[in-house]
């Protein structure tokens, strides 16, 4: 088996994360311990973390991510989240600055918070992160809650960012779902616009069709995009588990090669791990 990336998974070890009921639909402790052991047992040999969200809507604390990272002894890299604030963007900015050798990327809540993705609130994040050559990760599409906004997480919001802001590395994280098509021309048509496949699966009365549909909308759009190379793994852990994302790349219908871009090659070059 080959040496894994995880592009996207969270983790707090607190009683108030958002995620927690997540967790327990997928029978997961949601520890660092668990998160750890479940990667080495998959050969992930490295994640990114990002903050879920806590009661109440607002992320876990960046420093709690770092913190956790610290623990990690090396398998955890901190992705910064950043808030719609220009106080916020100042701070985030900052401690990306601070903790420059570990902090891999930066990550915008759309559909989650009030501003858009071209609100000029963000400048500064974005100038930093071209300057650093650092990836954006955006939520795209379903929101795990239903106060989400969809017109304000739907991908193709990415477009005129991508178009104004050439330079800068941006991830469409979980495909834009259910806007797969909207994704598969970003990616098509941007040179450092990309998408992750995480936090996709879903337990329901139609879970393999489900599935099968899901598979079947990503490895289209790896076929109009011509190639996978933009196209990331990652769980989303507590929100699926890791081994029914495996499954999710082991069912597309694409060559070997461009599974394992998926899986590991796309993320090592991407984030420079
Ligand atoms: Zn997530």
């Amino acid at each position: 088996m080959q040496k894994i990336i995880d592009a996207h998974t969270h983790l707090s070890e607190r009683q108030d994360d958002g995620l927690n009921r997540f967790a327990r639909v997928n029978g997961l402790r949601y520890t660092l311990v668990e998160l750890l052991d479940t990667m080495r047992k998959h050969e992930i040999v490295r994640g990114l973390l990002l903050s879920p969200p806590l009661q109440g809507g607002v992320p876990l604390p960046n420093d709690d991510v770092i913190g956790l990272c610290r623990r990690s002894g090396g398998m955890l890299s901190p992705v910064i989240t950043v808030e719609p604030t220009a106080k916020e963007v100042k701070t985030a900015v900052k401690l990306a600055e601070e903790n420059r050798k570990e902090v891999k990327a930066f990550k915008v809540r759309l559909g989650y918070v009030k501003a858009a993705a071209q609100s000029p609130v963000f400048n500064r994040l974005y100038d930093y992160a071209e300057s650093r050559g650092l990836p954006v990760l955006f939520h795209t599409g379903d929101t795990a809650f239903s106060t989400g906004n969809l017109s304000l997480s739907h991908p193709l919001n990415l477009d005129g960012l991508a178009n104004k802001r050439e330079e800068l590395i941006i991830i469409l994280c979980h495909f834009g779902n259910p806007w797969f098509e909207d994704v598969a021309e970003l990616i098509y048509k941007h040179p450092n616009v990309y998408a992750d496949i995480s936090g996709l699966i879903m337990d329901g009365a139609y879970a393999e069709k489900y599935a099968e549909w899901l598979a079947k909308k990503i490895s289209e759009a790896i076929y109009f995009a011509a190639g996978a190379q933009k196209v990331m793994f990652g769980t989303d852990y507590p929100v699926t588990k890791h081994s029914e994302t495996l499954a999710l790349v082991n069912r597309l219908d694409v060559d070997e090669r461009d599974k394992e871009k998926i899986l590991r090659h796309n993320a090592e070059r991407v984030f420079r791990l």
